[in-house]
């Protein structure tokens, strides 16, 4: 039977969000501005109410030249006029900017993020070099808000001052757990098995290589798996005030890359703790609503699981930006003859799987009051006094 009950969207956020009408904006900054996610990245700070983008830094390719010389731009919308002129940095923590998103390649995001976090800057990661990290939330604010405890604990065990990482979980991840929470909260879960159809824009550009993806299927995306298997633990587990205690499910994942441009589609079966109707489930899923503080964030959208009836979707071409691609868009609800309940399941890999997260995470950090605004290097050698 269904034990202890998980924690819920509504218990988790604590205080009310800022009355942002009246505060200064957030600067931000974006590592690995001119990759995939950080172009979606730059186009949502663009248009942030609560922040404002002020640096944008990549590698020495880029480095040096304008934001618009340095980036190939895959948005349909022209780069937005805030970044065309911005110069792009280095990785040296020395931004000008109160906190970072870090949507930088893993072979060199594990030790940048910390490099900002020691320097002082929140920073707000896509990738999965610290997500499993003992210390380190991995957040879907729906989900486990509640796990931003850990952020004072990570910061006096790695002696940081006010930085601190948080992290975004992998892009077919976030949208399963979505999905996976209302049945947690409502009937208890036991066993996920899940096969993915993952589209391209998920392995960055240029990815996979066009000869192999073309007409084409691919069943194997590396790590991919083994992060499928392990994350939502750690999202659907609780933090108990010293450490994150796993959700303790049987999972077993299997990816595919199929040739979808946008958005990931997911095939699940789910074993309940609790026996529930077909309705039920349906129900679970589409009265899930998060609270009005979480709702008042301006990436989150009330009720974040849209469940379809047609027999055939969703589809990733006609679904895949409901909710601004902040949803997870289910169907085909039905028994499954081994474990409880199937279903298939949509979400934006570079919205709610990337960008679309992480400025989510960040909305709850600066309501939470986990972001404040930094002394500009600049200004605080104006600030010094001058010796003679
Ligand atoms: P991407 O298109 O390959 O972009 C990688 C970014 O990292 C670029 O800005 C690149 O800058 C920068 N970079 C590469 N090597 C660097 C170096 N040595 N020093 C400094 N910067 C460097 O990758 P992406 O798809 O945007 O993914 C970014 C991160 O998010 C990855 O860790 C990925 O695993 C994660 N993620 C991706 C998705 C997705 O759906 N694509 C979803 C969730 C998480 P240059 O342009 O200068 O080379």
């Amino acid at each position: 039977m269904h034990s202890k009950r998980q924690e819920s969207a509504s218990e988790s956020l604590g205080a009310s969000a800022p009355k942002m009408g009246k505060q200064k904006k957030w600067r931000a900054g974006v590592l690995g501005a001119t990759g995939i996610v950080g172009q979606r990245l730059v186009k949502l700070l663009a248009e942030h109410p609560w922040f404002e983008l002020t640096e944008v830094a990549a590698s020495e390719r880029s480095s040096g030249k304008t934001y618009a010389e340095a980036v190939r731009w895959h948005l349909d919308t022209p780069i937005p006029a805030v970044a065309r002129d911005l110069v792009v940095k280095g990785l040296d923590p020395s931004l000008e900017c109160d906190f970072v998103f870090s949507a930088l390649d893993s072979l060199v995001a594990g030790a940048a993020e910390e490099d900002f976090a020691r320097a002082g800057y929140p920073v707000v990661s896509n990738s999965k070099n610290h997500r499993m990290d003992p210390d380190v939330p991995l957040l879907i604010p729906e989900v486990n808000a509640a796990h931003l405890e850990a952020i004072p604990l990570q910061q006096k065990s790695r002696g940081y001052d006010t930085g601190f990482i948080v992290t975004n979980p992998n892009c077919s991840t976030a949208g399963l757990v979505l999905v996976l929470k209302p049945l947690a909260d409502a009937f208890g879960l036991e066993k996920i098995f899940v096969v993915t159809l993952q589209a391209i824009s998920g392995a960055g550009y240029p990815g996979v290589a066009s000869m192999d993806i073309q007409g084409n299927v691919v069943p194997f995306i590396s790590g991919e798996e083994e992060k499928m298997e392990a994350e939502p633990q750690k999202l659907l587990g609780k933090w108990d005030g010293s450490r994150f205690v796993d959700a303790g499910l049987g999972m077993s994942a299997h990816c595919n890359r199929v040739p979808v441009l946008d958005g990931h589609l997911e095939c699940v079966s789910i074993g309940l703790k609790k026996i529930a109707s077909l309705d039920e489930v349906r129900e679970a899923l589409r009265n899930f609503e998060v609270d009005a503080v979480l709702a008042s964030l301006p990436t989150a959208v009330r009720n974040p699981i849209i469940v379809l009836e047609e027999e055939n979707r969703p589809q990733p071409r006609r679904d895949v930006h409901a909710g601004n691609g902040m949803a997870a868009v289910v169907g085909r609800v039905r028994e499954c003859p081994l474990l409880d309940v199937k279903l298939t399941l949509l979400s934006h890999n570079l919205v709610r799987g990337a960008a679309g997260a992480a400025l989510l995470n960040a909305e709850l950090l600066a309501a939470r009051g986990f972001l404040k605004h930094r002394v500009a290097p600049s200004e605080s050698r104006l600030a010094e006094p001058v010796s003679r």
